[in-house]
């Protein structure tokens, strides 16, 4: 059987992502959307088969709790919007699959996960990579330590971000800068890779442009200490590019994917070759995943606490930043 999904806010992702994502998976089907453009519901609804009753604004999205044909709401507005459409689905008795970073704050996160509890709905955030082949061997050479124990991680993803006048450069759309849009998935290998949940964290912050970025991180390095001793140092920036890779080294070894972080042709090298894996779809592989949990009743592997806890990072990193010491979690 199959799992209905409506999608929320049809920007750039949902638009050449997750809808084409959602025509080749094997338990979700797209069948409704909200939109606040007027002219998208009838090129969506002629491009997708959207049926009128499955089509919602921004005033009438409450009105979800009444349509038994959307199983699951996929929120992908930007991250500060994330926390109040959550917390609405999930009264309106809708599951929620919902973009990263989760929100702007461990306060929003928490409010999240209660709500889905409250209504007794699942909730999973849009951690990717975590459904991606290349990834999932790396995290099995960590965990079977095949090059021996894991001492270090690098990671880093940044890119030269356009438009000066987009939402990921408002503080409230965004909740912060580069940390907050790619630097979660530095922070995210290093928790999966490690196995671990940071001890300690010192970072810094570099702003070459005060005026473009006068309200969100412009380059953020930092560095984590995991409590069985192994040492994370990270990279994030909306000013340069070329920085999309993680390499972790153990002590008979080291395996790494550079670009790690894309939406297709990762590639992977250890201390003895490739690492050869599939490609696949990684939004279909995503949403399948969350659709399985949802038709057997299991909780996600990337549920609301795996979002909670990278926001908890992320505020610590920016704890340090404002406070120029070590941060102890
Ligand atoms: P986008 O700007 O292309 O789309 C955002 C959508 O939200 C637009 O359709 C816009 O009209 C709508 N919107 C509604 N209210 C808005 C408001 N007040 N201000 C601005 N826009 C508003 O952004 P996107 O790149 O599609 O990102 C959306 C979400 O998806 C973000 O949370 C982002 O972090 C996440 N994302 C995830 C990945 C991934 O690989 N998992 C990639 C890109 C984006």
């Amino acid at each position: 059987s199959t799992v209905n999904f409506a999608l929320v806010g049809l920007g750039s992702l949902s638009t050449n992502q997750l809808a084409p994502a959602l025509q080749k998976t094997k338990h979700a089907k797209l069948v409704g959307i909200v939109t606040g453009t007027p002219k998208k519901e009838k090129t969506w609804a002629d491009k997708y088969g959207i049926q009128k009753q499955n089509i919602y604004n921004y005033e009438t999205y409450d009105k979800i709790r009444d349509n038994e044909d959307i199983d699951v709401v996929y929120i992908v507005l930007p991250n500060g919007m994330h926390a109040e459409y959550t917390v609405r689905a999930a009264e309106a008795g809708k599951h929620v699959l919902c973009e990263k970073p989760m929100a702007n704050s461990s306060e929003e996160c928490r409010q999240m996960i209660a709500a889905c509890d409250q209504n007794n709905r699942k909730l999973a955030i849009g951690y990717r990579c975590q459904f991606e082949p290349h990834h999932q061997q790396c995290i099995e050479l960590a965990r079977s330590e095949k090059f021996g124990s894991l001492k270090a991680v690098e990671a880093g993803f940044g890119f030269t971000i356009g438009d000066p006048n987009q939402w990921r450069l408002d503080a409230k759309l965004a909740g912060g800068g580069a940390l907050m849009d790619v630097g979660v998935y530095a922070l995210q290998a290093c928790r999966y890779l490690t196995g671990e949940e940071p001890q300690s964290i010192t970072a810094q912050e570099t702003k070459t442009d005060p005026k473009k970025f006068a309200e969100v991180d412009e380059t953020i390095t930092w560095t984590m200490k995991m409590p069985s001793g192994v040492n994370c140092f990270c990279a994030t920036s909306y000013a340069f590019r070329g920085v999309n890779r993680y390499h972790a080294y153990a002590d008979k070894g080291w395996f790494g994917l550079d670009p790690a972080f894309s939406y297709g042709g990762l590639r992977g090298q250890t201390s003895e070759g490739a690492i050869e894996a599939p490609e696949v779809d990684q939004f279909a592989a995503e949403i399948d995943a969350f659709a399985k949990c949802i038709l057997e009743d299991r909780e996600s592997s990337v549920a609301g606490e795996e979002g909670l806890r990278d926001l908890l990072a992320v505020e610590a990193i920016y704890e340090s930043i404002q406070s120029g010491r070590r941060v102890d979690l």
